[in-house]
């Protein structure tokens, strides 16, 4: 025996331990404890497959397949029959399974246990030859292709060659003799693609089975999904090996195999969701071979399964308190539930549970908002197809996940893969997806499929992703090498741009255009409910009044950064900013500010109306204003084009000159139509000198560092008059809006700060700006002033700056290149992948706040600023700001708000609760 334990049987495994037993074992283990009517069996345990990996020459533990027999003996006991019994064989399946549910990513192999002796004792056993050679032939092929590693063509083509030999469609009308036949051939390709007989020793089979599903953890597939997933170590490491006593699904018409939600996984709806198929084999339903019936045609076809179908569902939900993702098998009318897992399901079918669970007393609203992964509300947002489009669809197939997509089609997964990383737009269709096209899922839009049912691979899988699957769309007839697929009597060649509705399953020729979906009634329950427990506050990055009123709808509390100079860039703006950075006098460049003040007043009432009476925010001018300017190569260029036009208009009026000398010479008219009017030169001189001057201006701007240079409160410092313009617009528009009624909050916020005497020379501006507009219009105005903290220095200096500023806003996008030094306009396209990929950094720190370094900078900052002004309001509202472990990080060290892009305000809303929820979680009691 091995000293350390390896095997638990099910009914002693801890049903809790899913790092040891894996999720499915542990289930499993749970399932028989509570009584559910589980085919017996064992768990070798993760350590046993961290301990295979890690030997040398990849050895089992030493005395662990001692300890399997001892499980097998008892199974032995507990069945009746006899592994590799010729009489009354003894079945099992082999099962990968670890602490994350990976699905589809690794193998299983299925009725283990059978070789030419103990064939003949199934034959004798079920009494049904074709059954038997089914499930013989079936073994060779799982087993070869899983455990010896042969490729699935090897065995589908000789198998699809026989079909079409026969003239055979569905695999129920192979016969007996055909069944042997395949298995005769499948044995013979085993022996000639490893050059050794297919093994005949059951307890040989066992353990190159039980070896091939460790080795699989390390196999592509789990790996890629592992990354995509960032499923870490210390969140699942290595496998478990599941051995259950066979089942079988496939004994005749009393006999059945199905797949199961205990709710709809695409709606939420509170129905049992799933599929069937009488007798065939679970594999049958999964890979999409056979298209299966709903399961609420069960009801009709067998009325007292069906009822005892729902009682394994609702003891599933009841237990578990999770919407289940369950397999079961019926056999000769005894049902047997095989596995359950908490259901993957998209983001519309998370929030309505968690909204009615709630509501059943299921589960507690605390767990209902606990149990959505805030990122996935971002699907909710998803486009949908226009309501009013008129495009026909070419063909349809069942609604598999919802959202609708548009890309070139693609008919395999490395083609999507290459496609996607190049930039483009791809759908994946194929006839079925298998797990190993993960990659080309990660890099389609969507995914189409002609096979399968709404729980086939490519269903389940697009759904986990949240990327929109029409699948068994059966009109398709995909053809991978001419790369063309055959639809409603179209040829589409790759590269054809689709359409997919996953919300209907239509399939579409050409891109149809996209709406944004509407908040649903369970989503405002939850986000309601989220309010009422969050502490920090969710305001929204907005500059125009429709974003605004969309990050409303969203829930947005308020604007957090109104990024003042995208107001600048509108095209009929752009003439009046670029003569006020081009005057030459502080007077001049006044004239050009008077006239774009009314505008940017406009500009705020419409946001002040909006979101009145929630504050907003409104960030004074950043950035260096050469910006606003084309740059150095583009006037050169453009004053190259000018200055050859005027030699042309000067050579064509030399022209017209020398022909009109020339015609009054010989006596004709002197009058000849001239082409240009006599301003053409002028003109043209004219427009020179305005690009001469402007090259001046832009050469006389020019910075190495521009980021690091004239830009933020140095600017407003020097030129004050734009500082003061902004001032006053934000300020004259909230008079005009509290005069028409509006509460208004304003506040005004400085820019790159990095010492408190900055912000002593912009206080004075504002006050009086307020003290002539109170005065003017006998109103008392509602505002805060206040400065970003995103150079390192402000953060140090933290205490001074709120001595002046009234509320600090960490603009982290600046906060991490200046504590990285990492320029953020270069650094993601340069060297961050490449870190990231090499685990030098774990995360890109201009998406997740990093709280390691810039996080104590901000934790500092607070708390010093807090020293000053104890009622200092502090938010972040860099892009971190609607990242979940950053609003976490915000909440812990006691930030007001966090600030965000309208479609992450729900996700924002939903990470500010469960922040608190986590808290009070993590808090001993
Ligand atoms: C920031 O630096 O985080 C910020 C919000 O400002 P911007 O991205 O406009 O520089
Ligand atoms: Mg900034």
């Amino acid at each position: 025996m091995t000293e350390k334990k390896f095997v638990y049987s099910f009914a002693e495994g801890d049903g809790k331990n899913k790092k040891l037993l894996g999720g499915k074992g542990a289930n499993l283990c749970e399932m028989t404890q509570i009584g559910l009517n589980v085919p017996p069996g064992f768990v070798v345990s993760t350590e046993a497959c961290l301990s295979y990996l890690d030997s040398p020459q990849q050895q089992l533990p030493a005395g662990l397949m001692e300890e399997i027999r001892t499980h097998m003996r008892a199974l032995e006991e507990s069945t009746g029959k006899g592994f590799g019994d010729a009489h009354n064989p003894l079945l099992v399946s082999v099962r990968s399974g670890s602490a994350m549910s990976m699905p589809g990513m690794m193998d299983t192999i299925l009725n283990l246990g059978l070789n030419r002796q103990t064939l003949e004792g199934l034959v004798r056993q079920s009494g049904d030859q074709r059954f038997a050679y089914d499930a013989y032939r079936r073994f060779i092929q799982l087993f070869g292709k899983v455990a010896l590693g042969i490729a699935d063509a090897k065995f589908d083509e000789p198998f699809e060659a026989v079909k079409q030999r026969e003239g055979v469609r569905a695999d129920l009308g192979l016969t007996t003799e055909h069944l042997r036949e395949i298995s005769e051939i499948f044995l013979g390709v085993v022996q000639e693609e490893t050059g050794r007989p297919f093994p005949e020793d059951v307890y040989e089979q066992l353990e190159i089975a039980t070896k091939a599903v460790f080795g699989s953890w390390m196999g592509r597939r789990a790996v890629d999904y592992r990354r995509e997933f960032h499923i870490t170590p210390e969140m699942a490491n290595g496998t478990a090996v599941n051995v259950v006593t066979m089942v079988f699904g496939n004994m005749g018409d009393d006999s059945a195999t199905g797949v199961g939600f205990t709710r709809n996984p695409a709606t939420g709806e509170n129905q049992m969701f799933g599929e069937y198929l009488v007798n065939a084999q679970g594999e049958d339903v999964v890979a999409g071979i056979r298209t299966p019936k709903p399961v609420q045609a069960m009801e009709e076809e067998m009325p007292d399964l069906f009822r005892k179908l729902l009682e394994l569902r609702n003891k599933l939900e009841a237990h578990y308190r999770e919407v289940q993702d369950f397999e079961y098998t019926i056999e000769k009318g005894t049902l047997y539930c095989l596995q359950t897992r908490n259901g993957k399901m998209n983001a519309t079918a998370m929030v309505r549970t968690s909204v009615e669970m709630e509501g059943e007393g299921l589960i507690s609203r605390h767990q209902a908002l606990l149990r959505i992964q805030p990122e996935l509300l971002e699907q909710l947002l998803h486009p949908l197809l226009d309501p009013n489009h008129e495009a026909t669809p070419i063909d349809q197939g069942l609604p598999a996940s919802p959202g609708a997509a548009s890309g070139e089609a693609v008919f395999d997964a490395d083609r999507a893969q290459l496609m996607g990383q190049a930039g483009e737009k791809v759908i994946l269709v194929r006839e079925e997806t298998k797990p190993e096209d993960i990659h080309g899922f990660f890099a389609a839009q969507g995914v189409l499929t002609s096979r399968g049912g709404k729980t086939s691979h490519a269903a389940v899988v697009a759904r986990g992703m949240g990327k929109p699957c029409v699948a068994g769309a059966e009109g398709i007839q995909v053809n991978v090498q001419s790369r063309t697929a055959r639809i409603g009597g179209k040829l589409l060649h790759e590269g054809d741009v689709i359409t997919i509705d996953g919300g209907n399953g239509n399939v579409y020729l050409g891109e149809i255009p996209t709406v944004a979906p509407d908040f649903s009634t369970h989503l405002h329950t939850l986000l309601g409910w989220a309010d009422e427990i969050a502490r920090l506050k969710v305001m929204t990055n907005v500059d125009t009044p429709e974003a605004a009123q969309r990050a409303l709808e969203y829930g947005a509390m308020g604007i957090g950064l109104c990024r003042t100079e995208r107001m600048f860039n509108a095209q009929e703006r752009l003439p009046l900013v670029v003569e006020m950075i081009l005057a030459s006098t502080p007077e001049e460049r006044e004239a050009a500010l008077g006239r774009l003040l009314p505008i940017q007043q406009a500009d705020f009432e419409g946001l002040f109306k909006v979101m009145a009476p929630r504050p907003v925010t409104i960030r004074l001018l950043d950035p260096p204003i050469h910006e606003f300017l084309p740059t150095e190569r583009q006037l050169e260029h453009e004053l190259g084009h000018l200055r050859q036009l005027r030699s042309t208009v000067e050579g064509v009026e030399d022209l017209m000159g020398a022909m009109q000398f020339l015609q009054t010479a010989c006596g004709g008219s002197a009058e000849l139509p001239l082409p240009f009017n006599s301003n053409g030169v002028p003109l043209i001189d004219e427009a020179i000198a305005k690009k001469e001057l402007m090259l001046h201006k832009v050469r006389e701007l020019f910075e190495v560092n521009p980021m690091l240079g004239h830009r933020g409160v140095r600017l407003g410092i020097t030129y004050p008059e734009i500082y003061s313009m902004q001032i006053r617009a934000a300020l004259q528009a909230a008079v005009a809006c509290q005069r028409e009624g509006f509460e208004v909050h304003p506040e005004i916020m400085v820019p790159q700060v990095c010492t408190s005497q900055e912000l002593l020379r912009i206080t004075p501006m504002v006050e009086a700006i307020q003290q002539e507009l109170e005065e003017e219009h006998g109103i008392k105005l509602q505002f805060k002033f206040g400065t970003m903290i995103e150079v390192v220095r402000a953060c140090m200096r933290a205490g001074k700056l709120a001595e002046v500023a009234e509320f600090f806003s960490f603009g982290t996008n600046d906060l991490s290149q200046a504590t990285y030094s990492f320029s953020r306009e270069d650094a993601e396209n340069k060297f961050l992948p490449f870190y990231n990929e090499n685990g030098i950094l774990q995360d890109n720190p201009f998406e997740v706040l990093d709280v390691n370094g810039v996080g104590q900078l901000m934790k500092i900052a607070v708390e010093w600023g807090r020293k000053s002004r104890p009622d200092l309001k502090v938010g972040i509202c860099g892009e971190q700001g609607g990242h979940p472990s950053s609003i976490r990080f915000c909440h812990q060290i006691g930030l007001n708000y966090v600030s965000c892009s309208p479609p992450r305000v729900p996700i924002a809303r939903l990470a500010a609760a469960q922040a608190v929820l986590l808290e009070a979680e993590s808090t001993p009691s």
